[in-house]
């Protein structure tokens, strides 16, 4: 019963999928001429350069708007830090940060092209239900792996060398995401994205599409914005554990909820504030404990 309604599904989409892939496969061939290497480096650079820093741009114009109009900021969490963000030599290290991550991406995809068996991937762009199959996986690895090793990070030696880096942005912005020691970096970002496309063998539009998405995600959760509507948990939720340091150590909240992590989260006024509905002005959040 449940495999012919998959059938049927993937049969509906059939068209559009041999479409994707005819698209894909001609890209593929006149562009990189069938050269995976040539392939992913181009990528890595539009994903994590071009996608990150338009995206970057658009939030960061939002923040200067907020920043002037009050009637903007109040939907900023903690807009009293707003200044903060405009400070000349802060964002620069910040951009010089993002920059050093990046050129440490494009090693690590040159590293995977050298290692055949970090690159097994499907020749065939995925059915729509598979599709959904692996987004829905995709999803659980990388919170998982985000949640355990992002935990890790808090204990007291890896907190000082590694990840304190990162929470000097108490109120983060969306350009924060990449604002890491490159050794966190490999350990929270690119290993939990690309753990879900790897286990499954992916098709690379699959992978590519998951990294875009993730990076957007990211940059989202890091908005320092109520109202950004997304898959993997509003920004509240990461905004908190930049705020106080304390609990939240996932994306969704997932398995914060399975180990009671997010306990202190839901004491606070920014759990009131995780539950109004659009169009509600938040309750200002402006004193050091978040209650
Ligand atoms: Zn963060
Ligand atoms: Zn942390």
């Amino acid at each position: 019963m449940l495999l012919q309604a998959i059938d049927n599904i993937d049969h509906i989409f059939e068209p559009y999928r041999k479409s994707i892939e005819n698209s894909y496969d001609d890209w593929f061939r006149k562009r990189f001429e069938n050269d995976p290497l040539k392939r992913d480096l181009y990528l890595t650079f539009m994903s994590l350069f071009v996608v990150h820093w338009i995206v970057g741009a658009i939030f960061t114009m939002a923040d200067y708007c907020a920043l002037k109009w009050p009637s903007i900021r109040r939907y900023k969490i903690q807009p009293k830090e707003l200044e903060k963000s405009f400070n000349l030599e802060r964002f620069m290290n910040l951009a010089t940060m993002a920059t050093v991550n990046l050129f440490f991406c494009f090693m690590i995809t040159t590293f995977i092209h050298f290692i055949p068996s970090l690159h097994r991937s499907a020749t065939n762009v995925p059915t729509f239900t598979r599709f959904i199959f692996e987004f829905i996986i995709s999803i659980i690895v990388v919170e998982a792996g985000f949640y355990y090793v992002h935990r890790g990070l808090h204990y007291p030696s890896f907190y000082k060398h590694v990840h304190k880096f990162h929470h000097e942005w108490q109120a983060p912005i969306s350009l924060t995401i990449l604002y890491v020691h490159p050794i966190e970096h490999f350990l929270v970002n690119v290993i939990p994205i690309l753990a879900g496309p790897w286990i499954l063998g992916s098709h690379p539009s699959f992978t590519w599409f998951w990294i875009v998405f993730s990076l957007v995600v990211g940059m989202s959760n890091h908005s320092g914005w109520y109202y950004i509507v997304n898959l993997l948990g509003p920004p509240l939720f990461h905004d908190f554990h930049h705020h106080l340091f304390i609990g939240n150590y996932g994306l969704m909240g997932l398995f914060d909820r399975i180990h009671r992590t997010d306990l202190y989260f839901r004491q606070s006024r920014y759990f009131q504030n995780y539950r109004i509905i659009l169009g509600m002005v938040p309750k200002e959040i402006d004193d050091k404990k978040g209650d």
